[in-house]
């Protein structure tokens, strides 16, 4: 999917009232929050709409409110039901106990906490409206004058944001006269503040700076790649990735196979991989792939020796003995946990090889030290190759900035789920619904 939409710069902002999507959603542990690296990436475009006089009002999700509570703070349909199972005379009581814990939950999941960071970043000026469409809201932002700021609370706070509710993106588009979209991280889903202001309101969209930077990097590699063009594909489980491949192999020189879902694919080329993840239903589509590559010229990698072990960590980082073999020889009673340091090397040696490197999902269960080198390995050949490096978000993104590689690498998502639907060749709702060029 290539797109060449109309961002912030293409459209006359001054004087209007512009709703910004944000991705706020950035992870909090005892009231702090631990990486403000969304917050940051978000700077550019609230910095350029506010110095060119719009009255920019930010919005986003964070975590899911809605689980626990509705927005007129009554308990959703689980909670209700939980509690309809407790014998009558108990109900009241469990009743009061869930709402009181659901309402503690819910300010949890405030963006009140965003509103101070914004402050502490932009030095000030940002008003927190403490709902979202509501008389708060109203009110803070018909007092806007150009260049002024305000964050309305947490969209997620009502089950109508993710149901993409026409009355809900009425009321939220009514709030402003232009729409710009840049959370990347959930524009691969139609929610009433990613989409749904547009279809069901019709504001004038454009992309923000995040999202074009986003689209461009990765819409070039996929697009018109710099060759060779090698893909990096881990993670658990062929079913989640199954399109990203077949997507790919059209595209790319090299396909780099890693993760559990190596073994599905090793299963498929005749190895018994003893008690390693496998997708027994998969195994046909892995010999398809395969086919596929080779009448197509593409290298499909695998691993040619693999970390195993008895049993899978428990706790997940804690202690392991492992082994190393080849994989073909997997004994019966073992299971593949990480790739081996052959394979390390051929795989970082492709990485190296490169002009565009594409990859997505770590090489083995990274959580634990023992069986995190075959990720932390291919990080790092990212890092050191003069490829153009894009890593997709979650998991390998986070190894990356763990490891202290971030900045030697050409981009990092900041989208999981929206940089693998990307790479799958879907388009994004929240990314469609802008206005081209
Ligand atoms: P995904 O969510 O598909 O990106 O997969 C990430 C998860 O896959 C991580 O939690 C890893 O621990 C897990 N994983 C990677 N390699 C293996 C493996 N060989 N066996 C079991 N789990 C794995």
């Amino acid at each position: 999917m290539t797109y060449n939409k109309k961002t912030i710069e293409d459209i006359a902002v001054a004087g209007k009232r512009v709703l910004v999507r944000c991705d706020f959603n950035v992870p909090v542990k005892d009231g702090v929050i631990t990486s403000d690296k969304r917050i940051v990436e978000a700077l550019p475009t609230i910095k350029y709409l506010k110095a060119q006089g719009a009255m920019v009002i930010l919005c986003s999700h964070m975590g899911k409110p809605h689980n626990v509570l509705d927005a007129k703070l009554k308990l959703n349909k689980k909670e209700l039901a939980k509690i309809a199972a407790l014998p009558a005379e108990e109900q009241e009581a469990a009743t009061a106990e869930a709402l009181t814990k659901a309402a503690k939950d819910r300010k949890k999941l405030s963006l009140a906490i965003v509103a101070d960071k914004l402050n502490e970043l932009l030095g000030g000026g940002v008003v927190f409206a403490t709902d979202t469409v509501g008389e708060d809201a109203k009110a803070k932002v018909a007092a806007m004058k150009p260049g002024d700021i305000v964050l309305l609370e947490n969209t997620r706070f009502t089950a109508a944001e993710e149901k993409n509710d026409p009355d809900f993106s009425k009321e939220l588009a009514s709030l402003a006269e232009i729409f710009v979209n840049d959370a990347f991280g959930t524009a691969h889903r139609a929610h009433a503040s990613t989409a749904g202001v547009v279809q069901h309101a019709g504001l004038p969209a454009v992309c923000g700076y995040l999202i074009q930077k986003e689209i461009s990097v990765m819409g070039k590699a996929l697009a018109d790649p710099e060759r060779p063009f090698v893909a990096i594909l881990g993670g658990a489980k062929v079913s989640d990735k199954l399109n990203v491949i077949s997507n790919l192999l059209g595209k790319v020189d090299t396909l780099i196979i890693g993760g559990g879902m190596a073994y599905t694919f090793l299963a498929a080329k005749g190895y018994k991989v003893g008690q390693s993840l496998l997708d027994t239903e998969k195994i046909d589509y892995c010999k398809e792939m395969m086919a596929k590559a080779e009448a197509s010229g593409v290298q499909l990698l695998l691993p040619v020796d693999t970390t195993i072990a008895k049993s899978f960590p428990d706790p997940i980082d804690g202690p392991i003995d492992v082994e190393i073999v080849d994989s073909d020889k997997i004994p019966d009673d073992m299971q593949g946990l990480d790739i081996g340091p052959k394979t390390m090397e051929l795989y970082a040696n492709a990485a190296k090889a490169a002009k565009t490197v594409v990859w997505n999902g770590p090489m083995g269960v990274f959580e634990n030290p023992t069986l995190a080198k075959g990720t932390i390995a291919v990080a790092k050949a990212l890092a050191e190759s003069d490829a153009v490096s894009i890593v997709g978000g979650g998991d390998s993104a986070a190894a990356c900035e763990q490891l202290g590689f971030a900045d030697r690498i050409t981009h990092i998502s900041t989208g999981g789920g929206a940089s693998l639907e990307f790479l799958e060749g879907k388009e994004l709702p929240g990314i469609a619904c802008l206005q081209d060029k």
